[in-house]
């Protein structure tokens, strides 16, 4: 196998969570009796340009199903994140009803109904169904394709060049990272601005977010790799800004390679800061699977411990995370009894693997479990806040990572 991004061939393995089904693919009552999809979810290191990245087997069309459950907007915090980036990008940038904004994986049009309120024109782009139409239903047009270098020539061939794209939590997860970068280049007017915001890999070694992992998730991104791939494709990183979501992301700004515009302190900071913590040498590498493991033992030795004493545990959050987790410690529902999620999406069908019951929130007050797992530990303030009432009964909140904590 070679790297994604410079084709060199991959000989180190970063971390190996053995099989796990797709993360997304959530079961319904009559899949249970069938046999499920289990893929290889191994991440390997490239020591050539230091893309982290996952075994190339699992397909994208098959992965992101038109039947896909995430619905960006049924987190509070996500959305008011998405509120808060466009209006700074509407002052900074200076965008009127004369610009053109495009984002990429525009899912239910959380972001650019922001765009549409402030009257500036607009496109989404989504290979999803599900979602499309509910952007569709904002008022937002969308394309219902995958983005890439092929797509955007014929945006630009049609005038739709954009004066800002937008690409959040996507470029992570695209399978041919350098088509879809000379796609952004393509679509991005001559002195039009790119912002992509996705977790940032020094984060995931500092945190041992290993439950990140998982198969649509195809590439653990540092700024010194992007600035590479960005370059390969006529763009540059003139600005960077370090942000708390997902556990900590970076948002990149880009531009052509000859715009004008003078560089950020800022970009060299952050890639002398991944140096620094040895993200350009293979050791931190190498001892995060049993950083990984330490993880993962602590949060079954704990379930067990919980089980033993008769303790009821649910968990909150049915999210991609939750699902590599559960996948890789074996937790089954004698363990873990139940999931909450706010996404009517997921409600009554089961976590893929574990087939862990997915409930409405309500079950919580209802079954008053001892202690409750939030699963995506990203937006476990939103949680905690959400089910404080728990403490009623004397319940507790729990997360793994990256290290069991019990409050
Ligand atoms: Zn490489």
């Amino acid at each position: 196998m070679n790297c994604r991004h410079c084709k060199a061939k991959l000989s180190h393995i970063f971390l190996d969570l053995g099989f796990a089904p797709p993360s997304n693919a959530y079961l319904m009552a009559e899949d249970l009796t069938r046999a499920e999809q289990y893929l290889p979810l191994k991440l390997f290191v490239c020591d050539t340009c230091w893309l982290v990245q996952t075994d190339d087997c699992a397909h994208a069309a098959e992965l992101f199903r038109d039947d896909y459950a995430y619905f960006s907007s049924t987190s509070a915090g996500w959305v008011e994140h998405a509120r808060n980036y466009a209006q700074q990008m509407i002052d900074r940038l200076k965008l009127s009803s004369s610009s053109h904004v495009i984002e990429v994986a525009s899912n239910d049009g959380y972001l650019l109904q922001n765009f549409v309120r402030a009257k500036i024109p607009c496109l989404g782009i989504e290979p999803t169904a599900s979602t499309a139409t509910a952007a569709e239903k904002l008022g937002i047009p969308v394309v219902r394709e995958f983005f890439g270098e092929a797509l955007a020539k014929r945006l630009a061939q049609q005038g739709r060049n954009a004066d800002l794209i937008v690409g959040n939590n996507v470029y992570a997860h695209v399978p041919d990272i350098n088509d879809f970068t000379r796609g952004l280049a393509a679509a991005l007017k001559v002195d039009g601005t790119i912002t992509l915001e996705f977790p940032h890999l020094l984060r995931l070694l500092q945190q041992i977010q290993f439950d990140t992992v998982y198969h649509e998730h195809y590439s653990y991104l540092s700024l010194f790799a992007v600035s590479r791939i960005f370059q390969q494709a006529g763009l540059r990183v003139w600005d960077v800004e370090e942000i708390p979501t997902h556990g900590g992301s970076l948002r990149v700004f880009g531009c052509h390679a000859n715009d004008s515009r003078p560089e950020s302190a800022r970009v060299s900071e952050v890639i002398e800061n991944e140096r620094h913590a040895g993200m350009r040498s293979l050791d931190v590498y190498r001892d995060f699977q049993a950083r990984a493991n330490r993880v993962k033992d602590d949060f079954l030795g704990f379930l067990i411990e919980q089980k033993r004493a008769g303790k009821r545990v649910a968990g909150y959050g049915a999210a991609a995370k939750g699902n590599t987790l559960l996948n890789y410690a074996g937790v089954k529902p004698d363990l873990l009894t139940f999931v909450c999620d706010a996404a009517s999406s997921k409600q009554g069908k089961y976590m893929p693997g574990s087939h862990i019951p997915i409930l409405h929130p309500d079950a919580i007050r209802e079954q008053r479990p001892d202690l409750v797992v939030i699963l995506p530990w990203n937006i476990s303030a939103e949680v905690r806040d959400r089910l404080q009432y728990i403490s009623q009964w004397g319940g507790r909140f729990v997360t793994a990572v990256p290290e069991l904590a019990v409050t």
